[in-house]
């Protein structure tokens, strides 16, 4: 289980060092584009891209949770009711932070059908 751990953490290093490149990428592009011939071009790809960045940092946000979840222990279990996470679930999506009886009561919460 440790160990499960120890290659949760660093696959989600190697996806985390992946999306910064792809970050600092785009800010080196958006510097020079300026003095660029084909401005429209240009700006419909960093348009692409600022979306690519958009969710690579929200990835990174959520790797970030997961690697602190994994240095407190928590790492696998559902930050609501406490329960195991089912290792096909992490497998699937190694981010998670709840179970998906939990998540799914957090998506039908979020589509407002709920009644607190
Ligand atoms: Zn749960």
């Amino acid at each position: 289980m440790a160990a499960d751990r120890a290659t949760t953490g660093s696959r989600l290093a190697a996806l985390r060092s992946g999306f910064a490149g792809v970050v600092a990428a785009s800010e080196n592009s958006n510097a020079d584009d300026e003095h660029d011939p084909e401005g429209s071009t240009i700006a419909y790809e960093r348009s692409q891209l600022s979306a690519l960045v958009a969710q690579a940092e929200a990835h990174l946000a959520e790797i970030d949770l997961a690697v602190e979840r994994i240095a407190a222990g928590t790492y696998g279990r559902c930050a609501v009711c406490g329960a195991e996470i089912p290792g096909g679930r992490l497998e699937a999506r190694p981010t998670a932070s709840t179970c998906i009886g939990c998540a799914a009561v957090a998506a039908r919460q979020r589509r407002g059908g709920g009644s607190r």
